[in-house]
């Protein structure tokens, strides 16, 4: 068993993050770092800076704080010669991220940037499936409510928080993990509200290599039911990845049955024991640079206010 800590002992940390580490035969959680947040019966710090200080021991640090300070505590952690995991979006730039591989190759330790919705139990199943065939569109539609899944979160609507990107960057996480081929943006539209600084929704369309026509639309102001679907068109039929890649629906049949069991934190800690095993890293950016590409390339419109 490898020791580990948490830093950002927040809604992800509890949801997620302790009991994936509970149920790990790899890892157990030996303290936290986070200014009010604690778990119970674990040694807990204020800081990172303290932790690293008390405990040289513990060689695995999980960061599940917002993204604007992710990049600070992962070069602490990484210049004290520990093993890092970074939720997603990994950091706030793609500059910072480069930076961080490039001290993690430099102290020769494991930088493992995660994507939970590639844990999806039907994602790895989807690339497969779509191996050879001829692909003629895909269509992304992830909308939900941003007052159910982010409720009093302020930083989301700050500069580096994404705004609707958050989950948005989900969706680019499995479209990257499961196409055979590397698409770019070519064009953008972002809706901000007037009072806030990340956009609240958001429509993109990717120029495909192959021919197909790939287009995304984002939305937090969906209520009731929530959407989190991949359709993908190709010649021998359409693949329909449901429920944020949870269920895969091949053919026009329509529903098949209910989405299988999350198992994506559990699967995210036994693949960073696998790479520290291997003593590799793993920081894929394609799904962060889309995201920048659309904040370079997109069109802004204001939209109304957003207040919680
Ligand atoms: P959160 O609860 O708002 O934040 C996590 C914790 O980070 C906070 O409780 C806070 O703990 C600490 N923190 C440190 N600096 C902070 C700052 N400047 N502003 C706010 N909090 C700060 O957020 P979360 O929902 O857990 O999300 C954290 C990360 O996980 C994000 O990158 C998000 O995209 C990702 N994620 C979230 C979800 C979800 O369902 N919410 C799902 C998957 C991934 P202290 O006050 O104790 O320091």
């Amino acid at each position: 068993m490898r020791q580990i800590a948490i830093v950002g002992v927040g809604k992800i940390a509890r949801d997620q993050h302790v009991p994936a580490i509970a149920g790990s035969n790899a890892f157990e959680l030996a303290a936290t770092a986070s200014r009010h947040g604690t778990v119970e019966g674990v040694e807990a710090f204020h800081s990172l800076d303290e932790l690293l200080e008390a405990r040289p021991d513990i060689p695995c640090i999980s960061l599940c704080t917002p993204p604007q300070v992710r990049y600070g505590d992962a070069r602490l952690a990484l210049e004290a010669g520990r093993h890092v995991m970074l939720e997603k979006p990994p950091g706030a730039t793609l500059s910072e991220m480069h930076d961080l591989v490039a001290l993690a190759n430099a102290q020769g330790v494991t930088l493992f940037a995660t994507w939970h919705s590639r844990e999806a139990a039907a994602v790895d199943a989807a690339r497969d499936w779509l191996r050879g065939k001829t692909i003629r569109s895909v269509e992304i539609v992830w909308k939900e409510d941003v007052r159910r899944w982010h409720p009093g979160q302020e930083w989301i609507w700050e500069p580096g928080g994404l705004g609707v990107f958050d989950p948005g960057i989900n969706a680019l996480s499995v479209l990257t993990a499961v196409y055979p081929r590397a698409l770019h943006l070519q064009a953008a539209e972002l809706e901000f509200p007037a009072n806030r600084g990340t956009p609240i929704a958001a429509s993109l369309s990717f120029r495909d290599p192959g021919g197909a026509e790939v287009s995304a639309v984002f939305d937090w102001r969906q209520e009731g039911p929530q959407t989190w679907d991949v359709r993908i068109e190709t010649d021998e039929g359409p693949a329909v990845l449901m429920d944020g890649g949870a269920k895969l629906v091949l053919g026009e049949a329509g529903d098949d049955g209910p989405a299988a069991l999350d198992e994506e934190y559990p699967r995210l800690y036994a693949r960073f024991a696998e790479l520290l095993d291997k003593g590799e890293s793993d920081v894929d950016l394609s799904p962060m640079r889309h995201v920048a590409d659309a904040f370079t390339l997109g069109r802004r419109v204001e939209t109304a206010p957003f207040d919680w």
